[in-house]
C-alpha cells in the first residue's frame, strides 16, 4: 500500500464497504477486523453502524480503523447486523461531519449509507431536493443517497434503493443498514467491486473487496452485477434485480492498483492479474538488462512476470518501512523534501554496476518516479529502464478515485521522450490498455478506461469538481471520536 501523505503524487484509494450478519452474535468486532482488510482504500475516516433488531446505533471517527475503535467503542454497539466505512473523500472535504455510513432518521425509519464511488449528478440531485425543502447535514454525495432512501422508505426499502439507482449516475457501490435488513447494490455499470458471500455457519456478508472476507471466517459466494441489489436478513440473504444494466464498465485500476492483491475480481486473482501484467508489459517493451526491480510492494507481482516472460532475473532493489503508513502525522517540509526516503531505502550491493528495470504500478505527476530514477543512479545503477503497468493517465477520474487535475498528470502534459527525461530514466515503457485488459480476463471488454482514453462510460457534466459541493479542500481534522451525525427530518 502507498502512502498518500508522503508525496502527494499517488492516486488515492476511495473507500470501502462492508456489511455483517451474524444471528444471536454482537458482530461489531467482526466488522472491524473486516474494515482493518478494507484500510487500504480509505485512510481518512472510518465507522460502523451496527442494529440491535431495532435500533441502529453508530460510532465513526477520523483516522485509521484502529484509531477511531477501541475494544470499548465496539462494546457500546451491540447487535447481530452491521455495515462499515473506510473513507478517502472524493466530494465533500475530508471532514467528520462526512465520515460515514451517513445515518438518517426520521418518523418512517431510520437508515445508515456506507458509499462506495462518486456521483456525478450529486450537486443537481441535492440541489433539487434543497428546493423541497431537504437540509443537508453533510456536504457528502452519500447523504443524497441516504435522504433519496429515507423519502421512499414507505414503499418499501427495496424499493427505496431502487430509486436511489434509478435517480444517481455515476460509481456507486453502496450497503444500506435499517433496524433489520442489510442491503448491497451495485451501479449499473459496476465501476465499483462488490462481493456477496457467507459468514460462519449462518450468517451472510457483503463487502468491497474479497480480501475482508477471510480474515472474518467468511466465504465468497460471487460478485454483484451491476444494477443487482443484495438482501441480508432474519430469513436469508437474496439477489434481487435492482436495475438493468447497459453495459459493465469495472475499474480497470482497480486491477492494476486500488484493490489488494490478495483478492479477486472478474474470477481471477489480482495477484496472478497483475504477474500477467509484467510479462504483458515484457512483450511490449523488451529490453536488454541484469536485473528487474520492483517498486515495493505494489509493483512486486508485476516485476516477477516482467523477470519470468524476459529471462531477466528478478531482484529486490530497495526496501520499503513497513509503518510508515500507520502514522496520521502529517510530514512538515523538511521530512518532504526527504521524500521517498522516508519509505524506501535503496540496497545498494543489488544496484551497484546493474542495468535496471524498474517496474512501478502508475506515473501521475511524476515526482516519486524521478526521486526512485535517481536514488537507484545514486546507489550505482548503470542504466534504468522504467516499466509501468498502467497504460499512461492522461484523463481525471469522475467516479471515485482523486487523481489529480488534467493538467498535473504527467503523460497528459508531456510526450514520452519529454517524461522520460523528466523522471530522467534511461527508457520508459507503459503497458498498453489492451495489455492491461486481456492481462486481467483475456478479454478486451468489460472495463471503464476512461483516465486512459478518455472514453467515459457515463458522461461527464461539464464544468463538473471533485469538490462539488463546495467545502474547503484539505480541511482535516485531528484524530477524534464521535456519535454520528444524526440528521432529523
Ligand atoms: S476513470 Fe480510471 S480510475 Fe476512474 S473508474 Fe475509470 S478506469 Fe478507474
Amino acid at each position: 500500500m502507498r502512502n498518500p501523505d508522503l508525496d502527494g503524487e499517488t492516486l488515492k484509494e476511495e473507500c470501502g464497504v462492508i456489511g455483517v450478519h451474524l444471528p444471536g452474535v454482537d458482530v461489531a468486532s467482526t466488522c472491524f477486523f473486516g474494515l482493518f482488510a478494507l484500510q487500504h482504500r480509505g485512510q481518512e475516516s472510518a465507522g460502523m453502524a451496527v442494529s440491535d433488531g431495532t435500533r441502529v446505533r453508530m460510532h465513526k471517527g477520523m483516522g485509521l480503523v484502529n484509531q477511531v475503535f477501541s475494544s470499548e467503542t465496539l462494546g457500546t454497539l451491540p447487535g447481530e447486523m452491521a455495515v462499515g466505512h473506510t473513507r478517502y473523500s472524493t466530494t465533500g472535504a475530508s471532514a467528520l461531519r462526512n465520515a460515514q455510513p451517513i445515518f438518517c432518521q426520521t418518523q418512517i425509519g431510520e437508515v445508515a449509507v456506507a458509499h462506495n464511488g462518486n456521483l456525478i449528478n450529486a450537486v443537481q440531485l441535492r440541489s433539487e431536493m434543497e428546493a423541497e425543502g431537504e437540509v443537508f447535514g453533510s456536504t457528502s454525495d452519500t447523504e443524497v443517497m441516504a435522504r433519496i432512501i429515507v423519502r421512499n422508505l414507505k414503499n418499501g426499502v427495496e424499493e427505496a434503493v431502487r430509486e436511489v439507482m434509478r435517480l444517481c449516475k455515476g460509481a456507486f457501490s453502496v450497503v444500506v443498514q435499517t433496524p433489520t435488513t442489510i442491503l448491497g447494490f451495485r451501479d449499473p455499470f459496476g465501476i465499483r467491486p462488490l462481493s456477496v458471500g457467507r459468514l460462519g455457519e449462518n450468517g451472510y456478508m457483503v463487502a468491497s473487496e474479497s480480501c475482508a472476507f477471510g480474515p472474518v471466517g467468511g466465504k465468497v459466494d460471487r460478485e454483484l452485477k451491476p444494477g443487482e441489489i443484495v438482501v441480508i436478513d432474519r430469513e436469508g440473504m437474496r439477489v434481487v434485480d435492482g436495475v438493468e444494466s447497459p453495459r459493465e464498465a469495472m475499474c480497470l485500476f482497480e486491477f492494476i492498483y486500488f484493490a489488494r492483491p490478495d483478492s479477486r475480481m472478474f474470477g481471477t486473482g489480482l495477484y496472478s492479474a497483475r504477474v500477467r501484467m509484467g510479462e504483458h508489459l515484457s512483450e511490449e517493451h523488451p529490453v536488454e538488462a541484469d536485473i528487474v526491480v520492483p517498486v515495493p510492494d505494489s509493483g512486486i507481482p508485476a516485476a516477477l512476470g516482467f523477470s519470468k516472460a524476459s529471462g531477466i532475473p528478478f531482484r529486490e532493489g530497495m526496501m520499503k518501512s513497513r509503518y510508515i503508513h500507520r502514522t496520521f502525522i502529517q510530514p512538515d517540509q523538511r521530512m518532504r523534501e526527504i521524500g521517498v526516503r522516508m519509505k524506501l531505502t535503496p540496497l545498494e550491493d543489488h544496484l551497484k554496476g546493474k542495468r535496471v528495470v524498474l517496474v512501478d504500478d502508475s506515473i501521475v505527476r511524476g515526482t516519486t518516479t524521478k526521486q526512485i530514477v535517481k536514488m537507484m543512479f545514486d546507489s550505482g545503477a548503470t542504466e534504468v529502464h522504467v516499466r509501468i503497468t498502467a497504460p499512461p493517465i492522461k484523463h481525471p477520474c469522475f467516479y471515485g478515485i482523486d487523481m489529480a487535475s488534467k493538467k498535473e498528470l504527467a503523460a497528459a502534459v508531456m510526450t514520452l521522450e519529454e517524461l522520460t527525461k523528466h523522471i530522467g530514466a534511461t527508457s520508459l515503457g507503459f503497458l498498453s490498455v489492451d495489455g492491461a485488459r486481456m492481462a486481467v480476463h483475456n478479454s478486451t471488454e468489460g472495463f471503464c478506461t476512461a483516465c486512459f482514453t478518455g472514453e467515459y462510460p457515463i458522461e461527464i457534466p461539464e464544468g463538473l469538481q471533485k469538490n462539488a459541493f463546495g467545502d474547503p479542500v484539505g480541511e482535516l481534522e485531528t484524530v477524534s471520536v464521535s456519535q454520528g451525525v444524526l440528521i432529523q427530518d
